[in-house]
């Protein structure tokens, strides 16, 4: 059982590097936003990370600077927040509080979806799901590679529960159908790169919500 919650070290080296595309940057900063201890390794990676790709030599991390990264990130902000845009919510994670956002659209029994417009790269692109408790999403793979954090609630597959700030990397070797666990609904931002492809029927009916 993979008990992972954070992205894998090669995309937070690519964000680290500004070469991960708008819309996993986005949800993958959303992540860092909530669990500062995984921006540390970011952080790090962005300091290091030219050194040890012209290198090619090992490089111990050690505890001062991880220290002294964690230091950096307790020193208050060097400017002042952008203004929050006409139709986003700024009670969201602060990378999301800059996007207009869609309205939300019935995706099935305590299932809602709405579309964080801007941040998109060809086919990929970002959505809010907001599952009712006790509800699930549909059952569904992956046309491509499919990004998610949790922001409120908590959610449940077979690789366990999924709090605030855990982050699920899921692609199309992945079925699942996550299933709301929390007593309040269950807020998550996720990028997806291709359609989810949903088995049956009723996939083919509900597929067409999902698109942008
Ligand atoms: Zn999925």
């Amino acid at each position: 059982m993979s008990l992972r919650r954070q992205p894998s070290e090669e995309r937070l080296l690519a964000y680290a590097a500004g070469t991960l595309s708008v819309p996993e940057s986005v949800v993958v900063a959303t992540h860092l936003a909530l669990r500062p201890q995984t921006r540390a390794w970011t952080d790090l990676g962005e300091a290091i990370g030219g050194a040890i790709l012209e290198e090619a030599e090992p490089i111990a991390l050690d505890g001062q600077a991880l220290d002294a990264t964690l230091a950096l990130l307790d020193a208050p902000a060097s400017s002042g927040e952008p203004a929050v845009p006409k139709g986003a919510d700024a009670s969201l994670p602060a990378p999301l509080r800059h996007f207009p956002l869609g309205p939300w659209r019935w995706l099935g029994p305590g299932v809602h979806v709405r579309d964080v417009l801007g941040p998109r790269d060809g086919d990929c692109r970002v959505i809010l799901l907001r599952i009712a408790p006790g509800q699930c999403a549909p059952r569904h793979t992956h046309g491509g590679v499919e990004l998610t954090c949790v922001i409120n609630g908590a959610y449940a597959t077979e690789d366990g529960v999924f709090s605030p700030g855990d982050f699920e990397e899921a692609d199309p070797s992945v079925t699942h159908q996550p299933r709301v666990v929390s007593a309040e609904p269950c807020l998550c931002v996720a990028a997806l790169d291709g359609q989810i492809r949903l088995p049956g029927k009723l996939g083919r009916l509900l597929a067409p919500f999902v698109r942008l």
